[in-house]
């Protein structure tokens, strides 16, 4: 793997945000500040024939997250009022965020994989406090005691403005080429990180949009969800393989910073998976009949696993249930099949 974002990694090794991109004549990247570990995403602007200014991604909702986006955009000669069309790598807040405000300042179209749209459309997804009875009952089911499950899932202010994200009026499956006159953005559908996670892939000039898919340094959290998919580490494998098969002039992830070498970083995802999957094999032969939430209390963390509260929980806990679901598929565990599943190694 070869970094080809140099101003982005000099910009992470000293603690900055990395300056406005321009990378090729009519394209850019602006990132747009967001709180937590990865401190901004990457949104790229294009410049579309017959004039006016197509995105991927908007960024986190916030006023400073606005003011990078607009600024950024005012950098290259245009503003929010130029925005044609946004597409939507996946549902999540650092992606479809700004979304309803760039579409309102704008009449821009919102396009997105119809797996994530429906989610984002969710009764779930449009009212807080559904959506916490939702998360509250999916995490008792993993082996939560209610009370914990309560406190790590937050109260409903802090998830309002999740439920206020745009539904998209577009919809894009893989294969299709999104409405960006002047270029060829072919939707290549990953599931994984989410069920309707999507890449673009750019046919003139072989760059690779991954949004979440691929990021350089981190692996993306792969999770359960009470409205997602069943096996989606198993979803996420396949479309690491089928994107790994190929070798773009140039990777353009939403973190971190653009690098080549797709195939080599695609390897190293699958192999920590693999490892994931083998370290939780042990750990269900070690501790048999354990649920999800006492299983990752029994694998390696960062950090001391009691130390692990509230979203750091849940990811913890979420993830490990997906790698037990996979671990299912291959035959070598199986639940109890309860109301909050316990898991054994499978009799062969
Ligand atoms: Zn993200």
């Amino acid at each position: 793997m070869e970094i080809s974002g140099t101003a982005q990694h000099d910009a992470w090794q000293a603690r900055a945000l990395p300056p406005v991109e321009q990378l090729r004549e009519d394209l850019w990247s602006i990132p747009v500040p967001m709180g937590g570990p990865l401190r901004y995403v990457s949104v790229y602007a294009f410049a579309l024939d017959g004039g006016g200014l197509g995105l991927i991604d908007t960024g986190w909702e916030s006023d400073e997250g606005w003011a990078a986006l607009s600024d950024g955009l005012a950098s290259l000669g245009g503003g929010i009022t130029d925005v044609r069309g946004v597409l939507v790598t996946h549902l999540h807040f650092d992606h479809l965020g700004l979304a309803e405000r760039v579409r309102q300042a704008s009449g821009a179209w919102v396009a997105m994989h119809p797996a994530d749209a429906a989610i984002v459309a969710s009764p779930g997804h449009r009212d807080a406090d559904r959506f916490i009875a939702e998360e509250v009952d999916f995490l008792v089911s993993l082996g939560a005691d209610r009370d914990g499950a309560i406190a790590d899932v937050g109260t409903s202010e802090n998830l309002v403005h999740f439920t206020r994200m745009a539904v998209p009026d577009r919809h894009l499956e893989d294969g299709e080429h999104a409405d960006f006159p002047g270029w060829r953005l072919r939707a290549v559908h990953t599931p994984g990180h989410t069920p309707g996670h999507l890449c673009f892939a750019e046919e003139r000039t072989g760059l690779f949009f991954s949004g979440d898919h691929v990021l350089p340094r981190i692996s993306p959290n792969i999770s359960t969800t009470a409205t997602g998919a069943e096996d989606p580490l198993r979803d996420y494998l396949d479309a690491l393989a089928s994107v790994g098969a190929t070798e773009p002039a140039e990777v353009l992830p939403a973190h971190e910073w653009r690098f080549r070498g797709l195939a080599d970083r695609t390897a190293a995802l699958t192999a920590h998976h693999e490892h994931r999957l083998a370290e939780l094999l042990d750990a269900i032969r070690t501790h048999p009949g354990g649920t999800p939430w006492q299983l990752a209390g029994h694998l390696t963390w960062s950090r001391p696993w009691e130390e692990y509260e509230r979203r750091m929980r849940i990811f913890a806990v979420t993830e490990t249930d997906a790698h037990l679901r996979l671990l299912a598929s291959r035959g070598l565990v199986t639940s109890d099949g309860g109301p909050v599943p316990t898991w054994t190694l499978a009799v062969r």
